[in-house]
């Protein structure tokens, strides 16, 4: 694979952009590979600067279930380009992507718009705290809410991928009621509650967790999860910024059939623009200025670009039959992918959810963030080298979720698993 102007491009933006990537995982290193700068996306492929295409089960890391250029939504996109890029000011098409969102998840009542993830649940936590007048959060181990201070403990994502439990730059006391606790462990979560329920703000959770590969809840644990917070007027947030729109239309809320007091989003709703949002009950969410005290605000917050393509990605996602044939196109490619292994004698696990997966290179269940550490990186590294050099792009770590979009066909999902089962053999070998 030549890979010379990628090269270059590489060698330019290190000296000017730190580790020469906006976003840490980007940059391959836990993989031993350097990125490829990408040109343009066609469906479920990449092209990138030097030519080279790939299968693309990144996505952007989530929002494009569509795939690169879906018409309809560039289609929205240009038509409210047209008409001005942020005005700073309400427009109508916030209110139709509210709506939209409103009518999919019912435990939403009132929604804001913000322009990421990140965002969205630093700002959900904020107003859980004004809400509730307590300081306490719990969170899980490998759970990911983005990078904001108080949520940068034992997290997912690439500080996963670093192998470092926090960050240099946050201190000690931002992070001194923050409370991590192992994913799926009701005993813990029971307890805590029960010594401290009384001074928890919230808990917050990933409902399917997609960034410590990917893991599903057990059988109970949101469940539980809802009883013991209202049991402590605790508010429960569940963290749809992956899954929202994607697992479902209505996100892990409606498939597990547990109801949160906030949701934040992300990623989907935004369909490939800078997004997030959080929503929920009428009488939390009016806590939020300038309805009620609890500050945040955004210059570009529901600018119409994201809305526009927001709008244009859910009407796609609402249209009868999608997610069924999504989750057949997913299955094909995890069945394909566990024969693969099978067949070339390589022990790994696949957990889905849907159009998610994540792969692990271990022959014990993967239910929390330890078990997923106990998956061996370096075959993962193979593994992702291998699959790049046969022109499949997946996420270069291993506690990355694998995305699957409408736009992967038949043919893609073929060469795919042709890669893999290669892949693999080489790992066998
Ligand atoms: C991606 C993600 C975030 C952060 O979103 P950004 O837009 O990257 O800030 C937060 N929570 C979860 C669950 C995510 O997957």
């Amino acid at each position: 694979m030549n890979t010379e102007k990628s090269q270059t491009l590489l060698e330019h933006a290190q000296k000017i952009i730190p580790g020469g990537v906006n976003s840490p995982v980007r940059a391959c290193r836990s993989v031993g590979t350097k990125p490829v700068f990408i040109e343009r996306g066609e469906g479920c492929r990449l092209i990138d600067v030097d030519g080279n295409r790939f299968i693309d089960y990144i996505g952007s890391w989530g929002p494009l279930i569509l795939g690169h250029c879906h018409p309809f939504v560039m289609e929205a996109i240009n038509k409210a380009v047209k008409r001005g890029t942020s005005f700073g000011a309400p427009t109508e098409l916030e209110i139709e992507l509210a709506e939209m969102v409103i009518d999919a998840v019912p435990s939403i009542e009132m929604i804001r718009m913000v322009n990421s993830g990140t965002e969205a649940a630093m700002s959900a936590v904020r107003l859980a705290r004004g809400y509730t007048n307590r300081d306490i959060i719990i969170k899980f181990d490998g759970c990911y809410h983005g990078h904001a201070d108080s949520l940068l403990v034992e997290a997912g994502s690439g500080i996963a991928t670093l192998g470092i439990p926090g960050s240099p730059g946050v201190p000690s006391s931002f992070v001194a009621h923050t409370i991590s606790l192992p994913y799926n462990d009701l005993d813990y979560i029971s307890k805590l509650m029960a010594e401290k329920g009384d001074k928890v703000a919230c808990i917050i959770v990933e409902p399917v967790a997609g960034n410590m590969g990917l893991v599903l809840p057990k059988d109970g644990f949101l469940k539980t999860l809802r009883e013991l917070s209202e049991k402590s007027g605790t508010v429960l947030i569940f963290d749809e910024v992956m899954t929202g729109f994607r697992v479902a239309y209505g996100g892990a809320q409606d498939l597990f059939g547990v109801r949160p007091d906030l949701t934040c989003f992300g990623k989907i709703i935004g369909g490939g623009l800078p997004v997030g949002a959080y929503g929920g009950q009428r009488k939390i969410m009016e806590q939020i200025a300038p309805a009620g005290p609890v500050y945040q605000a955004g210059t570009l917050s529901g600018n119409p670009l994201a809305m526009a393509a927001g709008i244009a990605t859910l009407t796609k996602l609402k249209e009868e039959g999608f997610y069924e044939k999504l989750d057949k196109t997913a299955d094909e490619l995890a069945t394909g992918l566990r024969l693969a292994a099978v067949e070339s004698s390589v022990n790994a696990v696949i957990n889905r959810a849907g159009s998610m997966m994540g792969l692990f290179f271990t022959d014990q269940k993967v239910c929390n963030f330890a078990d997923a550490k106990m998956s061996d990186q370096a075959i993962f590294a193979q593994y992702y080298r291998g699959m790049l050099k046969r022109g499949v792009y997946i996420a270069p770590s291993q506690f990355e979720a694998l995305f699957v979009s409408s736009a992967h066909d038949k043919t893609a999902i073929e060469q795919s698993i042709i890669a893999a089962k290669e892949a693999m053999e080489d790992i066998a070998a």
